[in-house]
């Protein structure tokens, strides 16, 4: 398949900008209008527009970067080296999503200068997003969750009449004159944005766009290893618009605080606090992981500060096999008050003990 950069003719480390306007020259060398019964023109005009349709989108151009075609549904061996899979654009849809780079009184202006949030293809309604807490058990395990959200949904009974600006097209054309010629453009029509329907009669309830709020329970499966702003596009989830078209549900993941343990990347740490006699003789304490007790065999003559590997007992790596593991970091209890009788105990304690070696380090930083 061809390189996405060299389709569109510019470096790995173009800015958008470079991209946009090397895109542009494409797209008027190759506009169908100025290229009539031209197969190759055409071919190359659609191959400029999914590539750009890549390239101009900063998430997609990273995926595209890191995982090739693949990363951006663009399948390999799909037949003469063409596109296939999620990219695949016809002549329809590289008008409606770039179309009204050829409208308005300066060619692309209206597009390239345009809202940038504004959803491509301007044919769905709004996308809805969401945060979702998440506590590491869920995390650690994946989960099915019930989300409640309020989507808006075209109501019933709404009349739609097709929008008297575009006759129903949703595009509007204008002829304009230009020193390469008589040029035809097609932009988005602003009445209806694209839609080319507009509310007729409504039932009393709805919105002037003839929109209710709806109340939905979506079923969710979380994998295991979310992490802290990653986040999941649930697609035809979120808002409607006119056409029926619905936006995408967006579910960012958060992690809550939790009252011991810190997640670092797959690991989980942890602190545990010991009485001075099992760091002296060793012994198993029982120790909360994220499946349940585990007992954890302290070996004898521990020191404070001693980290202990429970390997696997971290999170699991977010689509592969791989566990992280749990730290626990051993801290010598010194106790602050005692009863007499321990006064005395330790007192003996001191004699029989040997005194300490070499009690001069450097600290480890
Ligand atoms: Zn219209």
């Amino acid at each position: 398949m061809k390189d996405l950069y060299d389709i569109i003719g510019v470096s790995k480390a173009s800015s958008q900008d470079e991209i946009k306007k090397a895109y542009r020259k494409l797209a008027l060398k190759y506009h169908p209008d100025k290229n009539p019964n031209n197969k190759d023109a055409e071919k190359n005009f659609k191959e400029a527009a999914e590539a750009y349709s890549v390239l101009s989108n900063e998430k997609k151009r990273a995926q595209y970067d890191q995982f090739g075609h693949a990363g951006v549904g663009m399948g390999d061996g799909a037949g003469q080296g063409g596109f296939s899979g999620g990219i695949h654009m016809s002549m329809d849809d590289i008008f409606s999503q770039f179309g009204d780079i050829f409208g308005g009184g300066s060619p692309f202006e209206s597009f390239f200068g345009g809202n940038s949030n504004r959803k491509q293809g301007r044919s769905s309604g709004s996308d809805i997003r969401i945060k979702l807490k998440m506590n590491y058990e869920e995390i650690a395990s994946g989960i099915e969750k019930k989300i409640k959200i309020k989507r808006s949904v075209l109501a019933e009974g709404v009349e739609l009449i097709a929008c008297p600006t575009c006759n129903g097209q949703g595009q509007v054309s204008t002829v304009q004159n230009t020193i390469l010629g008589q040029m035809r453009s097609a932009s988005v029509c602003p009445h209806c944005e694209g839609v080319g329907k507009r509310i007729g009669n409504r039932p009393p309830g709805s919105g002037p766009d003839g929109m209710i709020k709806k109340e939905e329970t979506i079923k969710v499966k979380i994998p295991a290893g979310v992490e802290e702003g990653n986040y999941m596009t649930m697609s035809g989830q979120g808002n409607e618009n006119a056409s029926g078209n619905a936006g995408d549900l967006i579910i960012v993941f958060q992690e809550p605080d939790h009252p011991f343990f810190i997640r670092d990347g797959d690991n989980l740490l942890m602190e545990l606090h010991i009485a001075y006699p099992i760091a002296v003789l060793g012994g198993k304490i029982e120790i909360p992981t994220l499946n349940g007790k585990v007992g954890l065999k302290i070996p004898s003559g521990i020191q404070s500060g001693q980290v202990l590997r429970m390997k696997g007992k971290g999170f699991p790596r977010i689509r592969s096999r791989h566990f992280g593991d749990q730290l626990v970091r051993v801290q010598v209890d010194t106790p602050k008050k005692i009863s007499r009788s321990v006064k005395a105990m330790i007192k003996d304690l001191e004699k029989d003990l040997d005194p300490i070696k070499d009690p001069y380090k450097k600290i480890e930083i």
